[in-house]
């Protein structure tokens, strides 16, 4: 049985930025859903041993999309701490190398979650070789299966901002900044560069 992994911090600690209302939808229902949903397809076939990354490499079609939701929401959640805060040493470094300066980063980053159009994920990811990339994945697309590593993802599916800012996505995208866990970030991008 796969099983929904418990938020990293309380249903309130994302306020204001976050409510509490729209993490018992997003966690409690949404990302919950896809776990149910998840078990209900894998019962009884092999897939029920695999682990999500398996899946995710290796499948497609429903038991995909509901294996890279569970995969992209329990990343999402760990991309967010109520403290807020700036990245650092090695990471801030290689931002600046990458896209210019972090202020420039941030505001690709933020195009590429404004921009996306219909349901998906704005990715920063790390290529084989450390070079830093922002990606658009729609639905419940994930980098990891065209074999770029996840650093730092934002949802943009209308559940995540619909409760706290209706139809305003660069609004949650803003908010989104203040949330930002970069020791999180640092911890995966220095396990990408091995
Ligand atoms: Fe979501």
């Amino acid at each position: 049985m796969f099983e929904l992994p418990a938020l990293p911090y309380s249903l309130d600690a994302l306020a204001p930025h976050f409510s509490r209302e729209t993490l018992e939808y997003h966690h409690g229902k949404h990302h919950a859903a896809y776990v149910a949903k998840l078990n209900e397809l894998t019962k009884g076939s092999p897939l029920e041993k695999a682990t999500i990354e398996e899946i995710i490499k290796k499948e497609s079609g429903a038991i995909f999309n509901n294996a890279a939701q569970i995969w992209n929401h329990t990343f999402f959640w760990n991309c967010l701490t109520p403290q807020g805060g700036m990245p650092g040493g090695d990471l801030l470094t290689a931002l600046n190398a990458n896209f210019d300066s972090f202020d420039n980063f941030k505001t690709q980053f933020s195009n590429a979650a404004a921009t996306l159009f219909g349901s998906g994920w704005a990715w920063l990811v790390a290529r084989p070789g450390g070079k830093l990339e922002i990606v658009q994945e729609s639905n419940a697309g994930n980098p990891m299966t065209k074999g770029a590593a996840p650093l730092l993802t934002c949802d943009v599916w209308e559940h995540a901002y619909y409760i706290d800012y209706r139809n305003a996505r660069p609004k949650y995208i803003e908010a989104f900044w203040k949330l930002a866990n970069w020791k999180w970030v640092e911890t995966q991008w220095r396990s990408a560069k091995g």
